[in-house]
């Protein structure tokens, strides 16, 4: 028997460490606002105490420079380092910087191209690159077989031109991860390509960080922002492929299904964070006549936040296992199951953890508007909800097959019951 839902102890160990950490140095960073450069400053020697941990960049292997704990692991990390947007930061596996690392180390594999490890890879884990991933136009998201944005092969370079938008980091990055049509003549599956892009290159034009129900204030070059940006004539050397010719979307599959996956792990922090603020006040706030604990209404948050965070917990966990078993590839349904279910959760747990808070809950004095605001974009970005459903749905129904009768149908199996223990039946009504 192999079913286990323990964590060893020496394991254990660690992610007890991390939720101190979390909780004693990060959080408290949390409300002082620093300028991007205080902060990465403020959190460098709180990044050296985590590589003297070897807790540095875990997501990826130690051939690569991580830690290579695998994806069950680093889910119950993730749990504790969602609960704080900065804690990935200082933990060496934020987004999309960790998604970005994952889709070199395996573009290094398919193409053998040694010197993208040094020169882009080695870097990005040590935290002294930043990177960006640029796939969504505005008239292709969803949908990426409709992207417009080319690569076209000069010599030794490649002539990149398009209109990305939704650049995650865009406006911080050393470098972009470029999705282009590098073959228009066949399907875009097969004719796409990742090329890696510096952010200083002539014709890359940064037009904007586009304000967003997170971040409603335009401002740009700051963590978080979603870059709109113009690429006219951008040279690059033919050598920052990533992978080979023609393999964009196989890539992007293989960066999404981690990268999605760790949003959801972020996200069993964050419900879980909203999830204690709504106990703390239901035990707190008397109002007519009784503590809100009181309330059955209130007791039904309770309840039914727990059992959806429970049920998102042990399907992202079990995604995450599946990932190790299979591979991201073949745990496609799980990830994409998780996305969607793990979305919503999040964003109900901290409706209620508002709503039980009334106008504080609304207010900037507590976290949790920013938090539902930042929860609101998890059923859109890395594919919408309906996009995911569409993936499950079609995969689970292909173990179907039409029939003319349905297969419960009650008098068809009566009659095939009757003729199957015919001799049965004779015998017992003689018997009886
Ligand atoms: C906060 C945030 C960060 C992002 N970061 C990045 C990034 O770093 N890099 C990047 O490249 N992109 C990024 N994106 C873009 C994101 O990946 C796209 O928004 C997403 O893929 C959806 O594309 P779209 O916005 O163009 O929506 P559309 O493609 O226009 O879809 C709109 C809606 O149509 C519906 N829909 C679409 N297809 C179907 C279908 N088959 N069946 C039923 N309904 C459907 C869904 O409701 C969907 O929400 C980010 C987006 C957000 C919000």
């Amino acid at each position: 028997m192999a079913w286990d839902f323990s964590t060893e102890p020496e394991f254990e160990e660690k992610l007890a460490w991390m939720r101190s950490f979390v909780r004693e140095e990060i959080l408290p960073l949390e409300v002082v606002d620093l300028e991007y450069d205080t902060f990465r400053k403020a959190v460098a020697p709180l990044q050296l105490e985590v590589k003297d941990r070897g807790l540095w960049a875990s997501h990826l292997p130690p051939e690569l420079g991580g830690g290579g704990f695998g994806q069950v692991k680093l889910g119950l990390m993730h749990e504790i380092l969602g609960q704080c947007s900065l804690a990935p930061f200082v933990f060496g596996n934020n987004a999309p910087d960790s998604g970005n690392a994952e889709i070199i180390a395996v573009g290094m594999e398919s193409s053998g191209n040694e010197s993208h490890k040094e020169k882009w890879l080695q870097p990005l884990l040590d935290g002294k690159l930043r990177s960006a991933f640029s796939m969504t136009e505005p008239g292709a998201g969803a949908d990426p077989t409709l992207l417009k944005t080319s690569a076209v092969r000069d010599g030794d370079e490649w002539v990149i031109n398009g209109h990305k938008w939704f650049t995650s980091n865009g406006s911080i990055a050393d470098f972009l991860v470029v999705m282009a049509v590098t073959n228009p003549d066949v399907h875009p599956y097969q004719g796409s390509s990742m090329i890696l892009v510096p952010t200083d290159t002539p014709g890359v034009d940064i037009l904007r960080d586009i304000p967003t129900m997170e971040h409603p204030t335009e401002h740009f070059g700051r963590p978080g922002g979603h870059s709109e940006i113009l690429y006219t004539d951008v040279r690059v050397p033919y050598d920052n492929l990533v992978g080979r010719e023609g393999e964009g979307f196989v890539l992007a599959q293989k960066r999404l299904g981690p990268g999605r996956i760790h949003h959801c792990m972020r996200w069993l922090g964050q419900s879980k964070r909203a999830f204690d603020m709504l106990c703390e006040r239901a035990v707190s706030r008397y109002t007519h006549g009784s503590v809100l604990a009181e309330k059955q209404t209130i007791q039904n948050w309770v309840a039914d936040s727990m059992a959806e965070m429970t049920a998102a917990r042990l399907m992202t966990l079990h995604a995450a296992w599946r990932m190790d078993q299979v591979g991201a590839a073949n745990a496609r349904v799980e990830i994409a199951m998780i996305k969607y279910y793990g979305a919503t959760v999040l964003y109900n747990v901290i409706d209620r953890a508002i709503q039980i808070h009334g106008s504080l809950g609304f207010s900037t004095d507590l976290p949790l508007e920013h938090m539902y605001r930042a929860a609101r974009a998890a059923r859109i970005y890395d594919g919408p909800d309906e996009v995911h459903k569409v993936t499950v749905a079609r995969k689970l129904l292909k173990d179907y097959k039409p029939v003319e009768v349905p297969t419960e149908h009650v008098p068809t199996r009566r009659a095939a019951a009757q003729r199957k223990f015919a001799d049965l039946l004779d015998a017992a009504s003689l018997n009886s």
